[in-house]
């Protein structure tokens, strides 16, 4: 949540750009949906302006011109057996089963709608009865329901559009009931209610809105549909009576004549092929527009492993030279992880170097956005491809480059070696599975052993993680345990397989004051007993003085200090970390003033030349924004990049 916050204030100022046109752009750059759009926009142009073309009566018969083949003078599509031209026909034909085929999907869509707006919303007996009198309509084979609809009602082209219209009402109530049930309990939804707003406000103002995605998708694919339907029940003569054409009826009655000549019955056949594919290829573009997750109607599901710059790619877990640093387990060396957001490029991590001795705590910190995740995920290949990129660097581990190994290498080393620990284990967890097991699953995808030695494990660690009760708190879900009490899972899972490297990342950022010192000593002590390396992500300096041995700094996805945690939190160089650290309430000085930091920190799409922070900065000259900044040494182990600092002017 706080992470989609930040790319939206980070892309605010480019916000109207974007976003206003991302959508078409989206929309463009599927060359079948321009396809669709092109045939769809060509059928509709040609359609409305029917009656201003120069075209002959479609209805006029003339018997001494029947059945001429197209090209003939006069008739460029030739006759029918009437003798009616076969191109003015087409057209109006087209008009009418277009205008059918749209007004019979606005109705089941309007109706069908509210139905399931309504629905979802009150739940309950209402929800009942309207979602069943739905099923009984769907109980009958909907052809079957249209044909007995326009049986009852009688053969004509209006009859026809209601009977497609009403056999269509479920798909509508069905879709949309699902979505407006989830969204009728969110947050948002409560929230308007205790503002006192009425049941129809929040129906059409917060509700609506919020579904109407759905709907439309739902319109986009049903419109061809509808129309090939509408064409069935014409073409079966319950639809346009004559002599009004459509391209359902001119179908039916080309099949009479479909030997002596087959024109008359391509020709609507073809028309109709050609514009429900272009409706359905325009519906599949909308709908992949509407919801990004969907391309061509499947979810994108990020790849197992991080995409890597080509060029990285080609040497693939080459030996590094860990000559000079022989101690340190990881060492990661000029990383960048970028995002590929179309036309921008989200430079989330962007240059990131350091080292991680055995046995050492070493603590990221950052405001939210800075970077800090990404760092972390790319460790193991486990950023979001699509969009995520590691463009450059080296992530060495035990002297074996990560970056472009292989999935297989990677996958060993997760849950195994390097292991995570995440902010909110309650998203972690899978919901269906009690905690046992999934503790269990961890220790079984690593290791090959009995199911009792598995299981003896799973209670050990439960009671290493000072779970009490572990027999009986191992056959519990995660919905049943605390929050507290779900982190300790989360660090159980850690811990299953002996790590090397335990990466966390905010592990108590949602929990209470008491529980969070209480999960903070536990992956202390648990990390010094067992003499495994973590890697300690926080927004918090609060927490850093307890946990880590040395501290890294970032802002806008670049180290700007590092040093030991004693030395940065007591003598901090950069403006950034002082301003960080001033911003850490004290137990006991209750007057303490906290100045927040102001401004923003900027758009990692959109980076100045100099020092990022230099906008937010009380110490900024003009020479700050001018010039790249590197990153210097002031004294073994302790580095900075801030150009003021390093000149000993600040
Ligand atoms: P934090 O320091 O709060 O952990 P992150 O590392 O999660 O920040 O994010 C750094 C930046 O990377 C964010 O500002 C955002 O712009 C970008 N980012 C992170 N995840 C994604 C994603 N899946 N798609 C696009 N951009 C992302
Ligand atoms: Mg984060």
């Amino acid at each position: 949540m706080s992470e989609q916050l930040t790319i939206e204030t980070h892309s605010k100022k480019k916000a109207g750009k974007t976003y206003g046109l991302s959508s078409w752009q989206r929309l463009r750059r599927n060359h079948l949906t321009v396809v669709g759009l092109g045939i769809v926009s060509l059928f509709c142009l040609i359609s409305l302006l029917a009656p201003l073309l120069p075209l002959p009566d479609p209805d006029a018969t003339n018997l001494a011109q029947r059945l001429l083949p197209p090209l003939s003078p006069g008739h460029f599509l030739g006759t029918d057996q009437l003798g009616r031209d076969m191109l003015s026909r087409l057209i109006w034909g087209t008009r009418v089963s277009l205008s059918v085929g749209i007004i019979a999907t606005l109705i089941a869509s309007v109706v069908g709608s509210l139905f399931g707006i309504i629905a979802g919303y009150y739940g309950g007996r209402l929800d009942n009865l309207l979602m069943r009198s739905i099923d009984m309509l769907m109980a009958f084979p909907y052809m079957l329901l249209a044909l007995a609809i326009v049986a009852a009602l009688g053969p004509g082209l209006m009859n026809a559009l209601f009977a497609i219209a009403i056999v269509n009402i479920p798909f509508f109530a069905r879709n949309v009931r699902g979505v407006a049930v989830s969204q009728a309990r969110s947050d948002y939804i409560e929230a308007a209610r205790l503002n006192g707003q009425s049941d129809s406000n929040i129906l059409f103002t917060e509700l609506l809105p919020n579904v109407m995605p759905v709907i439309i998708i739902t319109i986009s694919t049903t419109v061809g549909w509808m129309i090939l339907e509408t064409a069935g029940l014409s073409f079966l003569g319950l639809g346009a009576q004559p002599p009004q054409a459509d391209l359902g009826s001119m179908l039916g009655e080309g099949r009479k004549m479909i030997i002596t000549a087959p024109h008359e019955a391509t020709l609507p056949g073809l028309v109709i092929l050609i514009l429900v594919i272009g409706i359905n290829l325009l519906g599949d573009g909308l709908r992949d527009v509407l919801d990004p997750r969907l391309k061509s109607g499947t979810l994108v599901r990020p790849k197992a492993r991080t995409a890597v710059d080509p060029a990285l790619e080609a040497k693939p877990e080459e030996k590094q030279i860990t000559a000079g640093n022989k101690e340190s387990v990881l060492r990661v060396n000029e990383l960048r992880t970028y995002f590929n957001m179309g036309n921008e490029i989200y430079k989330a991590v962007n240059n990131v170097s350091f080292n991680l001795i055995p046995g050492e705590s070493l603590g990221i910190v950052g405001e939210s956005g800075s970077g800090k995740s990404v760092t972390a995920l790319s460790l193991m290949g486990l950023v979001a491809t699509p969009p995520g990129i590691i463009k450059s660097g080296s992530i060495c581990y035990n002297g074996k480059n990560l970056v472009g190994a292989s999935l297989e290498t990677l996958q060993k080393l997760r849950g195994n070696r390097i292991t995570y620990v995440f902010q909110d284990p309650l998203t972690t967890l899978n919901p269906l599975l009690t905690v046992g097991d999934q503790i269990a699953e961890t220790l079984k995808r690593h290791q090959t052993c009995s199911g009792r030695k598995i299981k003896d494990r799973m209670i050990e660690l439960l009671k290493q993680v000072q779970i009490p009760n572990a027999e009986d708190r191992a056959k519990a879900y995660p919905h049943e345990l605390s929050g507290g009490m779900r982190q300790r899972v989360g660090i159980a899972m850690a811990l299953a397989n002996d790590p090397e490297i335990i990466i966390a990342d905010e592990p108590t950022t949602a929990l209470d004051v008491t529980i969070q010192a209480q999960v903070l000593g536990l992956i202390n002590n648990l990390r010094k007993e067992r003499g495994l390396s973590l890697l300690f992500i926080t927004h918090d300096f609060g927490v850093v003085s307890e946990v880590c041995d040395r501290v890294m700094v970032m802002y806008a996805g670049k180290v700007v200090e590092a040093g030991t945690a004693q030395a940065v939190i007591n003598s901090p160089l950069h403006p950034y970390t002082r301003r960080l650290i001033d911003c850490v309430p004290r137990l006991g000085k209750p007057d303490k003033v906290i100045h927040a930091i102001k401004g923003l920190a900027p758009a990692v799409n959109d980076l100045p030349e100099g020092c990022a922070f230099a906008d937010r900065c009380d110490y900024a000259r003009a020479e700050c924004q001018q010039q790249q900044i590197t990153i210097t040494e002031t004294e073994p182990g302790r580095s900075v990049r801030c150009i003021r600092v390093s000149k000993g002017e600040i």
